[in-house]
């Protein structure tokens, strides 16, 4: 019998080997969430499939429905994102919201908004369109890019993508007597921050300023333009840090092997320019953190 086919929208999230030349790929697609499908003759020269099936792909696709996994008959790339499998910071910052989706969402789980957000956020991560006399075509389909600090587009992502998924921390009020007021101390097992009456005594606490609770929020609306603007003081990164590796990790019971490798590559990176961070203010209450 003929298998249903189907056309979807989808970026490519993983693929892995499959018998011989074949992939078995994760796509996100906008019209049915994850979708897991196998890719054939990906490895044989000439393959029509393969640029599809390349890591962060925006593509329209078209598959065939299957027991298991579906079958990709042909695809049509969007959008290929090259720029992310040429820089490693880049690449390992785009490959932390695939991971995310990938492991925690399953087939044909559709979580509205998060298909838009993504490509956002891969175009956003391509970094700062050079000057150019073409550089007046900035916007491409579906998002721009961005001069945003790729670790803060990817905090954002992280943020935004557990708002969507109804599991973001609370960070306006006290989760344990719902007092409200910003920051205080985050306990993952609470899912947010206690206040100062409900906080328990005993030394390390990760401490959450109002400041880092204001940034937080201004993240996790993913508004790209607005990212490009904000500008995280050390003492808020350090909170941003702790807080999101926390939460994703009691939350999602979640340890992103994308997340570790980013990081380890930020220990090779040379330092800042001094021109660069001097002045640089926490947008909406460095105050808090000095
Ligand atoms: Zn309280």
């Amino acid at each position: 019998a003929e298998l249903p086919t189907y056309t979807a929208e989808g970026v490519t999230l993983i693929a892995h080997a499959f018998r011989g030349t074949g992939r078995m790929v994760s796509f996100y697609t906008r019209e049915r969430g994850l979708v897991e499908a196998v890719a054939q003759g990906i490895g044989k020269p000439g393959s029509s499939l393969a640029p599809a099936v390349e890591l962060f792909t925006h593509s329209t696709l078209f598959l065939a429905e299957a027991r298991g996994a579906d079958h990709l008959s042909q695809a049509r790339v969007i959008e290929p994102f090259y720029e992310l499998r040429r820089d490693m910071t880049r690449y390992g910052y785009a490959a932390v919201a695939c991971e995310l989706i990938v492991r925690t969402t399953e087939p044909g789980q559709t979580i509205p908004g998060l298909f838009e957000m993504l490509v956002s956020y891969l175009h956003a991560m391509r970094g700062p369109t050079a000057p150019s006399p073409l550089a007046g075509a900035a916007r491409e389909a579906g998002g721009v890019r961005s001069a945003a600090d790729p670790r803060v587009l990817s905090w954002a992502f992280e943020f935004a993508y557990l708002e969507l998924s109804g599991i973001g921390p609370v960070i306006d009020r006290c989760p344990a007597c719902g007092a409200e007021g910003l920051g205080g101390v985050y306990v993952a097992a609470q899912g947010g921050t206690l206040c100062g009456e409900c906080a328990p005594r005993d030394a390390g606490g990760c401490v959450v300023s109002p400041g880092t609770a204001r940034t937080i929020a201004a993240m996790r609306r993913f508004d790209v333009g607005a990212l490009e603007r904000l500008r995280l003081a050390d003492a808020t990164r350090a909170q941003v840090r702790r807080l999101i590796r926390e939460h994703i990790r009691y939350h999602l019971d979640l340890n992103l092997k994308s997340e570790q490798f980013v990081n380890g590559l930020s220990q090779w990176e040379p330092p800042p320019r001094r021109s660069g961070t001097r002045g640089e203010v926490e947008s909406g209450g460095g105050e808090d953190d000095e």
